[in-house]
Order: structure tokens, then sequence, then C-alpha cells
């Protein structure tokens, strides 16, 4: 059975590459009905913070990628990590090293010199002669000879000398295991069957695999995910979109499923499918499709995912998003009924929006106070209007009995029809006069959603 695992840091907030990951792993394990774990990696206990863990989890939960069971605390675990440790030790697959800081320093000084990469080689691997009861770490007894190989489902099969690699502390001189055997022994226990991440980690695999082989345990399939760079190629920094997730749903007003789709399709492909909606990447995910060269983050076709996502929308959810955002615009609290009418503008606002910002900034006109402020195209539109034309159409518009869509239309149409003027000219200045704003939903809409009283009034205040 397929066990995956998501192992965040807790350093910082969620940022999108391992939202990625953590996507990756949640969709392999659905695909294949297994498990998906959590594992938070909080053994550096400087850096690692409570509020970290809670974004961490928040991002997650936003994202819907829901783990099976509860989250594993890794430095909760430190007493089975040493345990495995002194196990290794007794296996004599690893060592008591005494070596100390000068002496380290000394050989990384040499190594310098001859301009060779500095790897430890510890005279302690082939002595026995130490004393225990002076500091020391325990360093595993890696292999020298021969190369290791990793068919990696990502990357092929990558081969390191074994040569190349060194006798890594296991257990530092204070008792406390180090990060990469928490992440061997933790992977283990909790049965992780493949190990999908980022390839920053490719490197770790090769030292995972040796002290996995040295406990004589299962190994997983490794696949080692391209990381994400900025649209010009660099490295992703936060002008790029390296932010928290926390950024993408509350700062750029983007929607859960256009970031998972989004995510998805950064690094992974299904013929030129872009729209895919969860249940399909659920039966479509794969890890032969995801691909080898770096993915390059781009806002506009996650834009135009949201805008994709918002008009698919239920619209009572999209109001009850848009709800705050529009409150803070405006200053002030909705009522009860504003709640009811950003509802139903919704179906006019969302064709043209593409974040829940844009949404909220759409919607603010219908809960603005008179006299209607307004914008510089506004206000030229209106200076502009053809005299009386505005009236006629007050006028019109104040003669209906009733406030249909049908009604106001035929209104608004006859008021252009006598003024001898296509619908788009009496458009304008109306809209102008009506939202204080050259870009609105359809007329009719506006009219429609504003009401007889509101629409009169501000008509009104547009033309005397
Ligand atoms: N904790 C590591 C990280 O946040 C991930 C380790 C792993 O996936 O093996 O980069």
């Amino acid at each position: 059975d397929v066990v995956t695992r998501f192992a965040p840091s807790p350093t910082g907030f969620l940022h999108i590459g391992g939202a990625r990951t953590a996507l990756f792993n949640w969709l392999f394990a659905r695909h294949h009905g297994g498990k998906f774990l959590l594992r938070i990696e909080d053994t550096d206990r400087a850096r690692s913070t409570e509020a970290a863990i809670e974004a961490i989890l928040d991002g997650m939960r936003w994202l819907e990628l829901d783990w099976d069971g509860d989250a594993v605390y890794q430095f909760a675990r430190a007493d089975r990590h040493a345990e495995v440790a002194q196990e290794l030790l007794a296996k004599g697959e690893a060592y008591r090293c005494y070596l100390t800081q000068d002496e380290l320093a000394a050989m990384r000084a040499e190594a310098q010199e001859k301009r060779m990469p500095f790897r430890v080689r510890s005279p302690w691997r082939d002595r026995d002669d130490g004393d225990p009861a002076l500091p020391h770490v325990i360093r595993l007894r890696a292999p020298q000879d021969g190369a290791t190989t990793i068919d990696d489902r990502v990357q092929g099969e990558v081969t390191v000398q074994n040569a190349e690699l060194d006798d890594f502390i296991l257990l530092r001189s204070d008792g406390t295991p180090t990060y990469m055997l928490s992440v061997v022994v933790d992977d283990n226990d909790m049965g992780v069957t493949h190990v999908i991440r980022g390839d920053d980690h490719l490197n770790n695999a090769f030292r995972q695999l040796a002290l996995l082989r040295a406990m004589g345990w299962r190994e997983p399939v490794y696949a080692h995910v391209p990381l994400i760079h900025g649209a010009d190629g660099a490295k992703l920094s936060k002008r790029h979109g390296a932010l928290g997730v926390d950024a993408y749903r509350d700062e750029m007003g983007y929607l859960p499923e256009a970031v998972n789709n989004y995510l998805l399709r950064l690094g992974w492909g299904h013929g030129d499918a872009e729209i895919i909606s969860r249940e399909q990447a659920v039966q479509w995910f794969d890890l032969a499709h995801v691909g080898r060269s770096p993915s390059r983050f781009d806002f506009k076709k996650l834009e135009n995912l949201n805008g994709h996502y918002l008009r698919e929308a239920d619209n009572d959810r999209l109001a009850a998003l848009a709800a705050p955002r529009v409150e803070t615009l405006i200053g002030r609290a909705l009522t009860g009924d504003e709640h009811a009418l950003l509802a139903q503008a919704m179906e006019s606002l969302k064709p043209r929006a593409r974040t829940l910002i844009e949404i909220a900034e759409g919607a603010t006109f219908l809960f603005a106070p008179l006299p209607l402020a307004m914008d510089e195209k506004a206000a030229k539109l209106l200076a502009d209007a053809p005299e009386g034309l505005l009236a006629a159409a007050a006028d019109r518009l104040r003669a209906l009995d009733d406030w249909s869509a049908e009604a106001i239309e035929a209104a608004v149409r006859e008021t252009a029809e006598s003024a001898e003027l296509g619908l788009g000219k009496l458009a304008q200045p109306l809209r102008a006069a009506l939202t204080g704003r050259a870009v609105s939903p359809g007329i009719f809409d506006v009219l429609l959603l504003l009401g007889r009283d509101a629409s009169l009034a501000r008509l009104d205040a547009a033309h005397n």
C-alpha cells in the first residue's frame, strides 16, 4: 500500500513550493487509495515556532490537503532516533568518533589547501580504543567502495560514487539526533513507501539510503521534483511569488482550487489539459509525468485560472469571501440586506474579475453613499454627456411601475433611440452616474441591483 508524507520544517510559512510538494504527495496517495501523512520536522528548536506550525496546518487546510491520522512531531521522537543510532553502533554499522573541533578544522583547512572537497575521514572508523566517557559523536560507517544508484521516478537513474559520501553524524556529542537520522527513522517507522520532495534533497537521499541499508530497512521509491523558478528562470524569490500560501489567499485573493490547479500544472502535465478538477487530478496523477526541468512561476496563468474558478464558484460562497474585503474598502460593516445584495451581484461581478480583490473593488459602488465619489474617467464621461440625456433617462426610469430587467432595458433603449444615440453612448454616462466608474457590470444589471430608489437618487444627483 502506498504511503506518502509531507515533511515541512516549521521555520516559516507554508511557501508555494512546499504546497506543491504537499499536493503531489496528497494526489499520489489518493490516486493509489493509500495514505498521506504529515510530519512536522521541528528538530531545529531555535528556528521552529508554534506560529509557523499553525501557518502550515492552516495553509494545508485551506488547500484541502487533508492528512491521514495525527501529524507526527519529529522532535518528540528524539529518543527513538537515538535508540536507532545505538542499534547501529551495536551492529558495527556506526562508530564513536572522538575528533575534536580543532582536528576537524585542521582537516577542513587541509582540504581547502589541496582544493579538494571536504569529506570527513575519521581515523576512529578503524579504531576502537576510544573512551566513551569522553565527548564523541556517533557516525555512520558508510560504504566507501562501489557506487550507489537511485532509480528516481522523476530524475531517472542517478549514481554517486560511494567514495564521495562521508561518514555523517547520526548523534551529536550532546546525544541529540541529526536531521539525517531523524528523517530516515521516521520515514521507516511511518511506513513511507514513496518519498516525493524537492530535488534539493536528492543529495541527502544517498546518505539516507546508506543509513537505511545499514538498518536493513525497506527502501522507499524516491521522486525528486525540480524546484520552482521565477518567470525569468532565476531561483524563486519573494518578487516571483515565493510567498506563503496565506498571501495567495489574503493579499492576492485567489481561490484554493485555482492555486491547486495551478500548482498541479506547475511541474506535471496530462496532455494539454489546463483546467483540471480535483477528481480528475486524483484519477490522472502519476510520477511519470512530473517534468524534469524546473518550472517557472507565472502569475498571469494563475490569474487566468483563478478567473475561471471564480466564474465556476457558487455565488454565496464568493459573496462570503468577498464581504470582509468590501467592508474594509468601504470602511464599515455590511447590513444583512447588503450581504444579500452582494450575493445577488456576484453573477454580474465575476465575469470581469480574476481575483477576489477585483470582485470586492467591483462591488463597492453598490454600497457607496451620496454624493457618489467619481473617478477621473467617470467624471469626464459625465462632463461629456449630451445635455439633458441623463435627465431623460431618469424620467423614463421613474415612470416604470415595474423595476424588472425587461422594463429597465426597454426604458434605457427607448431613451437612447429618442436621443438618436447608440446604446453605448448612453450607457457610458449612465454607468458613470450610477457607479462613479467607467467600468462596471452591464448597465441593466447595475440598475437592477441598485434598485429603483438608489438608481434614481444617483441619476438625479448626477444631472442636477
Ligand atoms: N523538512 C524538509 C524540508 O522542509 C523536508 C525533508 C524531506 O522531505 O525529506 O525541506
